[in-house]
């Protein structure tokens, strides 16, 4: 049932001191200012007028409640007592007095948050282009080579003080994305409260649809995404995974993401001794699970690359594949054979995303559990992705694919297809912060009492190439812990921009 309007009549009928905020059927809904007490009144079916004798919901004493229960409590125990469907539209329903837009100036309710009182307003959208040139460290995958780590920060202040940060703009150039975020979507946000990241999203993404359903405009309103709910978690003193709904898990198995092309990848001997190094230092650094690239050379060289890895870390540390989409069917289903020879837990992006078909007749071929989506954007890039039965490990990037608002909605789409989410992370310390503050509420899939990693237990990405981005700019830096990586427990994202390393890596466009 949905919530009517209220009449005039009925907006008329009741004291002086209360609102009205809706009819349901024969009943009619107020909320008793200031002290915020829910009143449900009876009301004329045909004139949604309430007739005032005839209370029968309250909820600070609860008299006229059907099963007598009433007593004073916290206005928390209160609201649980009341009916679900009233509490839930009570809290709610647009128009309700917990709507601020509404709500009488210093009237507002008990349970609003300090954000509904005297408004909160955005006042400043700063972007940050961060770029950090990697000389004789330049790496390949099977796409191109990373001759610099960059990346987009955008930074939201309010007239209180509070500053949120957010990230986009970590794949290709940053400053399309910056361009996105000053010239279009930051004048939109001034002035705004900062307590509405999910309303923002499809304010934005309404806005945009027309020319923005991809790329720099959905990863302009991630970054902007993440920096509104780090700055609403800030003001409400708890930590974005406990806005998201509650964490399962406050740590996180971590993968290190290594195993690249150096710039020996001609040479077979050097390339495979510095492979068998590296590897064997993510292993005795504590890491039970690496993730390594194929894709570059030709099959027979990528699949000794994989055997050797295999040997170097032996049967117990679980080896992930990700080949960057090099493949076509075919080809990814030849490599694939090589992959189920050693073992791997996991075939990242083995053909283009845009193969949807490919997706499909690799993951049917082979036994690997099939891992994408760090090239998807929105619900709707992963509803053909998931939906279209392409992947067991989704992989949405919160800088890229819409922030912590979309990714809710890709994890409840992912979980109705028991796709475990294990969300993609390249960029900053932001994005791994996000990452974890996501990965916190993704439940296990499907449950089980002691939930396995890479099984049905989420893992964090933790990519191990040189990105002082992610080692050096935040206060806090995250270090491996017992294989584990820590979920950020402070306000927000629960992390602090150190400004001297920002500086010092900060670009003009
Ligand atoms: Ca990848």
């Amino acid at each position: 049932m949905t919530m009517e309007p209220c009449t005039s009549s009925s907006k008329a009928s009741h004291r002086a001191n209360s609102i009205c905020f809706g009819l349901d059927g024969a009943t009619t809904y107020f909320t008793d200012m200031p002290t915020g007490r829910i009143l449900a009144y009876a009301s004329d079916v045909d004139t949604g007028q309430a007739h005032s004798p005839r209370l029968f919901a309250d909820s600070a004493d609860h008299s006229g409640l059907p099963d007598g229960r009433g007593s004073s409590g916290t206005s928390r125990r209160q609201a649980d007592r009341l009916p679900r469907a009233q509490v839930s539209r009570a809290s709610t329903s647009p128009g309700s007095p917990t709507d601020p837009a509404l709500a009488p100036r210093g009237m507002a309710c008990r349970s609003a948050s300090r954000l509904e009182g005297p408004s909160v307003k955005i006042t400043e959208i700063s972007t940050h282009i961060l770029r950090v040139p990697l000389g004789d460290r330049t790496f390949y995958s099977s796409q191109a080579a990373f001759p610099e780590r960059n990346s987009l920060l955008v930074r939201i202040r309010t007239d209180d003080g509070l500053e949120g940060w957010g990230e986009g703009g970590q794949y290709g150039p940053p400053s399309p994305v910056a361009a996105v975020i000053d010239d279009v979507l930051a004048p939109r946000l001034i002035g705004r409260t900062p307590d509405q990241p999910v309303r923002i999203w499809e304010e934005l993404y309404s806005f945009s649809r027309d020319f923005g359903r991809q790329g720099p405009y959905i990863e302009a309103i991630s970054a902007l995404d993440i920096a509104l709910w780090d700055l609403w978690g800030q003001s409400l003193d708890r930590p974005v995974h406990a806005l998201l709904g509650g964490a399962f898990r406050d740590r996180l198995p971590a993968y290190a993401t290594g195993g690249y092309y150096g710039e020996n990848f001609r040479d077979r001997t050097a390339m495979l001794e510095e492979l068998k190094a590296q590897t064997a230092t993510y292993v005795d650094s504590g890491f039970g699970i690496l993730k390594m690239k194929v894709g570059l050379l030709p099959i027979a060289l990528d699949a000794e690359r994989v055997t050797t890895v295999r040997r170097t870390v032996g049967p117990d540390v679980d080896l992930l594949v990700d080949a960057n989409h090099a493949y076509n069917t075919a080809t990814a289903i030849r490599m694939g054979r090589a992959l189920e020879e050693n073992g791997i837990l996991w075939f990242e992006e083995p053909v283009v995303p845009e193969d949807r078909a490919g997706y499909r007749a690799v993951r049917e071929a082979l036994s690997v559990p099939i891992a994408g989506g760090e090239a998807e954007y929105t619900r709707y890039g992963f509803r053909e992705l998931i939906g279209g039965g392409c992947v067991d490990i989704a992989q949405p990037d919160l800088c890229v694919s819409g922030g912590f608002s979309e990714f809710q909605k890709i994890q409840a789409l992912a979980s109705t297809y028991g796709v475990l989410t294990v969300p993609h992370v390249w960029g900053s310390g932001i994005a791994l912060a996000a990452a974890l503050h996501a990965l916190a509420t993704v439940p296990a899939t499907p449950h089980t009492y002691a939930p396995v990693p890479l099984q049905n237990l989420p893992v964090v990405e933790y990519d191990r190439t040189h990105n002082p981005l992610r080692d050096e700019l935040l206060v806090e830096n995250f270090a491996l812990t017992d294989g584990d990586l820590l979920v950020p427990q402070g306000p927000g994202l629960g992390v602090t921009i150190d400004e001297e390393v920002l500086q010092r890596y900060e670009t003009t466009r």
